[in-house]
């Protein structure tokens, strides 16, 4: 069951079959043009020095070009690191020393921050200079298994909580994340996904552009998100699975047309990879759209957790059921498994799972239980049908009172508010009840601010007291990664507003 030997299964059955497709350029590569064009690109990779467990890596939008690095990093044991396009010279400076890649992939656009690096790897640019070089070697093909523990690629993780880490994804992870997306969406042959989410992170590659190749499938190619692309390839019923952040659902429900694109031919409408607001998932339900949450980490692979399109309008705030290769627990503070019902720490294990963190022994041994299992860091709950619901992060608990407030609970409920588009809320020190929180919100567009006892109410009729924002601060946007991810931790450094 090795991915990459799949795929040239696929080459020798079905060579005349469409592997991926570029939307825009019109660029098409079957399962055959794939396998010898990454066997010719292991042969590029060779000749500039690249051996076995070398790491190379890609600072580019989605396009062929990246799955024939993916296959050909397969074809010579060499580590793929995709690097976020989205982040300045700095930042990728530090995930350069980190990852230490000894060639660098870069497209058009990211010549420029690669000139801005201090310590930039060799670099070919896929536009300029990546097909003379491809055409100038020839083929290699050096291996015939890989064992289920080698790395293929690291993927960093989003930056919301600290520095990016660099999750290691071995072949097995792959196998494991195929059984898992597969089984829960049956991906077929002649399915079509589209690939748009970045490929530098986990959603991109694994969901579902991988195991659709894997199925013989196609894949779709978009540089990035586009809402226009997107809305067109609905309307010409090109797409059978569909996976997306809530941004990206919300960016297509703005769109003028989205309303009116034919569903049917979409199996899965899958989402993930932040908390789903529950007026996105209440709009989806009025347009018919069986919306289907699921969480996952990058060290988990994408679906930990996924609902199905029959349980999507029953179950909206849950993020579904722990997927066939999955195991989960909820624990205290100790360790110990809490009941049903109640509020712990989510932890995971299963083949899926990453056995650790690129070169990073500390932060591998910090992530997870002596017994093996990962520690999400985030808060959960199980309910009684089994299905799960994610409270936010550990990190971001907070104690007021005495009480356990969950910052995401409050968030949800500022959503609601017609002026608002989006909440963040932290702690900051009180005297008497040791912490309380204050919310940094984001106008709808053209709302006027509201007053604050106005938002008190709206709190106060919803939420508990010691629940409710003490201070409610406007803001034009939040600091946020790369990804889009609010930095909470930037705003709980700006402490406490007057008068708290
Ligand atoms: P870092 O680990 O660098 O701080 P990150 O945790 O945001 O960043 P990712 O691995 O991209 O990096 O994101 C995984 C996290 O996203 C999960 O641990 C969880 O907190 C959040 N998440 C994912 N899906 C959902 C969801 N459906 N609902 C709520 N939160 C989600
Ligand atoms: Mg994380």
């Amino acid at each position: 069951a090795d991915v990459p030997d799949l795929i040239r299964k696929r080459a020798s059955l079905a060579p005349a079959d469409v592997a991926l497709e570029e939307i825009e350029s019109g660029r098409a590569l079957t399962y055959g043009a794939l396998d010898t064009r990454a066997a010719r690109v292991a042969g590029l990779l060779a000749a500039r020095g690249i051996r076995a467990g070398d790491r190379v890596a890609t600072l580019c939008r989605n396009r062929i070009a990246f799955f024939e690095l993916l296959f050909a990093c397969a074809k010579l044991g060499a580590i793929l690191v995709p690097l976020n396009w989205r982040m300045p010279p700095p930042e990728l400076d530090l995930l350069l020393a980190d990852c230490a890649p000894r060639l660098l992939f870069h497209d058009a656009e990211g010549a420029g921050p690669v000139a801005g690096l201090r310590h930039a790897p060799d670099g070919i640019c896929l536009d300029s200079e990546y097909e003379a070089a491809v055409a100038a070697v020839s083929e290699l093909d050096l291996r015939d298994s890989w064992p289920s523990e080698s790395i293929w690629y690291l993927i960093y993780t989003s930056g919301t909580t600290g520095t990016p880490k660099a999750v290691i994804y071995t072949y097995g992870m792959a196998v494991a994340n195929f059984v898992n997306i597969g089984t829960a969406i049956d991906i077929a042959g002649s399915d079509r996904t589209v690939n748009f989410l970045p490929n530098f992170h986990t959603a991109g590659i694994n969901l579902h552009s991988l195991p659709t190749l894997i199925q013989g499938g196609r894949v779709l190619i978009l540089p990035t998100f586009d809402a226009e692309q997107i809305v067109r390839l609905l309307e010409a019923e090109r797409i059978d699975t569909f996976f997306a952040v809530p941004t990206v659902y919300q960016a297509l429900l703005d769109h003028p047309r989205f309303a009116a694109v034919p569903l049917g031919r979409v199996r899965h409408w899958g989402c993930g990879g932040a908390p789903l607001p529950d007026r996105i998932a209440l709009r989806c339900r009025d347009l018919g759209l069986r919306l289907c949450n699921g969480m996952g980490m990058t060290e988990t692979g994408p679906t930990a957790l996924l609902s199905s399109p029959a349980e999507a309008w029953e179950r909206i705030g849950s993020v579904g059921r722990p997927q066939l290769l999955v195991r989960t627990r909820i624990v205290d503070a100790d360790g110990n498994d809490v009941a049903d019902g109640q509020v712990g720490e989510l932890l995971f294990a299963g083949p899926a799972v990453t056995p650790g963190y690129w070169n990073d022994a500390v932060a591998t041994r910090a992530a997870f239980t002596v017994d093996g299992w990962l520690r999400s860091g985030d808060l959960a709950r199980r309910d009684a049908d089994g299905f799960f619901h994610i409270a936010g992060r550990r990190k971001e608990m907070f104690i007021s009172g005495g009480e356990n407030v969950f910052p995401a609970e409050i968030e949800s409920v500022l959503a609601l508010h017609p002026t608002i588009a989006e909440a963040a809320v932290v702690p900051v020190p009180h005297e008497l009840w040791g912490e309380v929180g204050i919310a940094f919100v984001l106008l709808a567009a053209g709302a006027v601010a509201p007053a604050k006892s106005e938002l008190d109410d709206h709190c106060r009729a919803r939420l508990a007291g010691y629940k409710v924002p003490k201070s409610f601060i406007f803001v034009a946007d939040f600091p946020r990664t790369a990804a889009g991810k609010v930095q909470k931790h930037l705003l709980r450094a700006q402490g406490a507003p007057p008068g708290i």
